[in-house]
């Protein structure tokens, strides 16, 4: 089973804008932004499941967000998170409301929602998540089209220290665009990394290096689809041999998120 565990997609009427987003830049998008493309792109692939990684920008997206994410969700093929903003009043009231509707995880994007990944309230608001047992995802280090230290490598690693949450899913290998310091303070930990948009630009040293300084039952295969494609990460973690790529591309996903 091939499950990628970080994609995003929009609600038609949405889609081509937010696809827009990357004209100008050398990255071509892997489907049309919206679910169906997602579906369909996953059946070219031969991938079985991808997670669909819901964003609200500002506390007043989180309706329909949400709601976009409990119906992606209904689709056999997607496994979509929802969101919360760490500053809205309601924070409570959705992360009920994604948990009553059978929704596994959340996502949060500092570059996006426009706070530091350690900021003081958002720890609170993860420690309700994780009270629910839900998956806590985070996007990490760089981001291509907005500039910040929002997830910086000690910010990432003082959310791990304060949370010691087992199901934290950090995406791009732990904090990919911060060389070393992603080595030194994430990598290592107790939580998952994700291969997304990071893994194919490394060398094949640091690859290995990354595989072998982390717990290989921990590392799951993503792609950041639509923004990139997804065969050339199947390709690389394919090279790793039978027993590594089985675990990275589909049984520990399988296992955190309880399929
Ligand atoms: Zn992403």
């Amino acid at each position: 089973m091939i499950i990628d565990i970080h994609t995003h997609c929009y609600p038609d009427f949405l889609a081509a804008k937010a696809i827009s987003k990357i004209d100008g830049t050398n990255l071509k998008a892997a489907y049309d932004g919206t679910y169906h493309g997602l579906i369909q792109d996953n059946k070219r692939v031969g991938i079985d499941k991808a997670v669909v990684l819901c964003i609200a920008n500002r506390p007043s997206h989180q309706r329909s967000v949400n709601e976009f994410a409990v119906l992606a969700n209904s689709n056999e093929e997607l496994i979509a998170f929802g969101s919360v903003h760490p500053f809205s009043d309601d924070y409570k009231y959705y992360v009920d409301f994604l948990c009553d509707n059978g929704i596994k995880g959340m996502k949060f994007q500092p570059f996006y929602q426009d706070f530091y990944v350690n900021d003081k309230q958002a720890l609170k608001v993860y420690e309700y998540i994780a009270s629910k047992g839900m998956v806590l995802f985070f996007h990490s280090g760089v981001d291509l089209l907005v500039k910040g230290e929002y997830c910086a490598p000690e910010k990432i690693r003082e959310v791990i220290d304060c949370l010691r949450y087992p199901k934290t899913v950090i995406a791009h290998m732990g904090c990919w665009g911060y060389g070393e310091k992603m080595f030194e303070l994430v990598v290592g930990q107790n939580v998952y990394l994700d291969t997304s948009f990071s893994f194919r630009y490394e060398t094949k040293n640091v690859r290995k290096r990354f595989i072998k300084s982390h717990s290989a039952d921990k590392i799951l295969f993503g792609t950041d689809r639509p923004w990139t494609d997804a065969e050339t990460d199947i390709k690389l973690i394919k090279e790793l041999g039978d027993e590594l790529s089985k675990k990275i591309l589909g049984e520990n996903a399988k296992k955190l998120l309880n399929l």
